[in-house]
């Protein structure tokens, strides 16, 4: 079943995921999902990314941070905004990294915000306030979703040198699905105990 001619018409889903154009639907098991970079900071007003904040507990160094300021400041706002320079807040969104299987292959998918939030069942603010309390939730959260049957719609992303096909909605097909931050709430009630 390797046969790549392209002049076949018998079955054109076998055409390649990543050479689609309009947003695609597949059904996929989550093989794994990258715990180790959930969510990116933004801007509160205008959602553009900001660079991580040396609050972040490991010690690597961030030199294009201003080193006299603790607080992430967006440029774009800072800079349309001179008169009141600190106006801009920040807070999360998820972008989850996950290894999802069809039928026929395993890829890498980007799963934003919107979409995470349907596996995760909460913002990334509240996931990151979670985590921070516990420290393995995250790991836990992709154990927790390791296996989930998925209907996502995939599309192309707009930005031209990202290299993952973009999450564009999912649909936990499991009848007992239940977003990771519950099992987790029941998980670690359950362990708090003892
Ligand atoms: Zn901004």
């Amino acid at each position: 079943m390797s046969s790549e001619n392209p002049i076949s018409q018998t079955n054109p889903r076998k055409r390649p995921i990543t050479e689609v154009d309009k947003p695609t639907t597949v059904i996929c098991t989550v093989v794994a999902i990258d715990h180790t970079n959930l969510h990116y900071r933004v801007c509160s007003v205008c959602e553009k990314t900001l660079p991580e904040t040396p609050l972040n507990p490991n010690p690597t160094p961030t030199p294009t941070l201003n080193p006299s300021s603790s607080l992430p400041i967006c440029r774009y706002c800072n800079f349309n905004n001179a008169f009141n320079p600190l106006s801009s807040g920040s807070k999360r969104l998820f972008r989850v990294l996950m290894s999802v299987a069809t039928d026929t292959k395993v890829f890498v998918v980007v799963m934003f915000d919107r979409a995470a939030k349907v596996l995760f069942g909460c913002s990334a603010d509240d996931f990151f306030d979670f985590a921070k309390i516990h420290p393995f939730a995250a790991v836990n959260a992709g154990k927790i979703l390791e296996g989930e049957m998925l209907r996502v719609t995939l599309s192309k992303p707009k930005n031209g040198n990202a290299q993952h096909l973009r999450v564009a909605s999912v649909v936990p097909l499991s009848s007992s699905f239940q977003p990771a931050i519950v099992s987790l709430r029941e998980l670690y009630q359950v362990r708090g105990r003892s």
